[in-house]
């Protein structure tokens, strides 16, 4: 098949291009360089089946041409990392909303199917752990801008989830949980890379607020094997779906074990929630996605514990 990757140059995206090539298929990336980085898929560049188009997906004549010249559309171009979304929520909002917008509508005219990356920051501060994705959105109030994603990103479901119905786009949204792995970069505010450069540059390793706060992290290439899948799954169409891993840190842990497994001697050290993002700043106590679902339709099992996760992202920062 011939795959269009929006933010095919991200972190999620360039494992993805990966894998379909691998695979065998056609890879076509479109990609405004925004947050992904052509370094990315500097090693794809050569290959036949691999084409890329550096452009946002507001560029609507190309975007229309390379949805045509697809068979399924990867929507993965997105504004991420809470860093980012509380720095700029405009670009935030607009991104995500306009961007899945000008997906669905293209890929309407031929029904082509759509996965739309959505993410576990939409279960907002719910605390009915571990989240099911008929579980309810519990959003905090619009003056904090952290809440903004969520909300522009539960916007993209319900419009992806309105075309399948109104109008019969086959469509699949995949809720992604913390996905980590070698080429994320800490720029955006990404825990474990930020954890894992300071305890190589041994650097204070700073943990936010008092380190309870507690996350399950899933290795892009076993999220990337279950969303392949999916597309393969006529059941999955219409459907909500988590991916992750269910093997619950809390962020101090997760300090010790990058300091342990890297040798570094940083201190931890733990930064007031104010300080690291903006005054009155609410994260999330837990956050744990519930796989049954996915389990069921896909057979999905995730294979890197949160060891082998940390042992790669050293492995990759030293080389780097
Ligand atoms: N965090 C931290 N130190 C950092 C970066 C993040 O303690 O240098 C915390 C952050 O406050 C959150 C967790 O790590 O509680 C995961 O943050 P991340 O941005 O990776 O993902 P989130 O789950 O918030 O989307």
């Amino acid at each position: 098949m011939r795959a269009l990757i929006t933010g095919g140059a991200g972190f999620i995206g360039s494992h993805l291009s990966e894998a379909l090539l691998d695979a065998g298929h056609h890879v076509l990336v479109l990609d405004n360089l925004s947050t992904g980085s052509i370094d990315n898929i500097s090693h794809l560049k050569g290959q036949p089946r691999f084409e890329y188009f550096i452009d946002s997906v507001d560029n609507e004549p190309l975007l229309a041409e390379l949805v045509d010249r697809s068979d399924v559309v990867f929507h993965l171009a997105a504004a991420v990392g809470v860093k980012l979304i509380v720095e700029q929520p405009v670009h935030t909002i607009e991104t995500n909303v306009h961007g899945t917008e000008v997906v669905l509508k293209h890929a309407n005219k031929k029904k082509k199917l759509v996965i739309i990356a959505s993410t576990s920051e939409v279960y907002g501060k719910s605390t009915d752990v571990p989240f099911r994705e008929d579980s309810d959105l519990v959003l905090g109030p619009t003056p904090k801008h952290r809440w903004a994603y969520a909300c522009s990103k539960a916007i993209d479901e319900f419009l992806a989830l309105a075309y399948w119905k109104e109008r019969k786009l086959p469509v699949i949204i995949v809720r992604f949980f913390n996905t980590v792995g070698p080429r994320q970069t800490g720029q955006y505010g990404m825990v474990i890379p930020n954890f894992v450069c300071q305890a190589l540059a041994n650097q204070p390793i700073t943990v936010f607020g008092d380190g309870t706060q507690s996350r399950a992290f899933a290795h892009v290439h076993d999220v990337v094997g279950a969303v392949l899948k999916l597309v393969g799954e006529p059941a999955a169409v219409g459907q909500v779906i988590n991916i992750g891993n269910t093997e619950e840190v809390s962020m101090r842990e997760l300090a010790e074990r990058v300091r342990e497994l890297s040798g570094s001697t940083s201190p931890v050290t733990f930064v007031p929630y104010d300080q690291a993002y903006e005054a009155g700043f609410e994260d999330m106590p837990r956050r744990v996605p519930d796989l049954t679902k996915v389990k069921a339709m896909i057979g999905y099992e995730p294979r890197h514990s949160l060891d082998d996760i940390l042992v790669q992202v050293i492995e990759y920062f030293r080389k780097k």
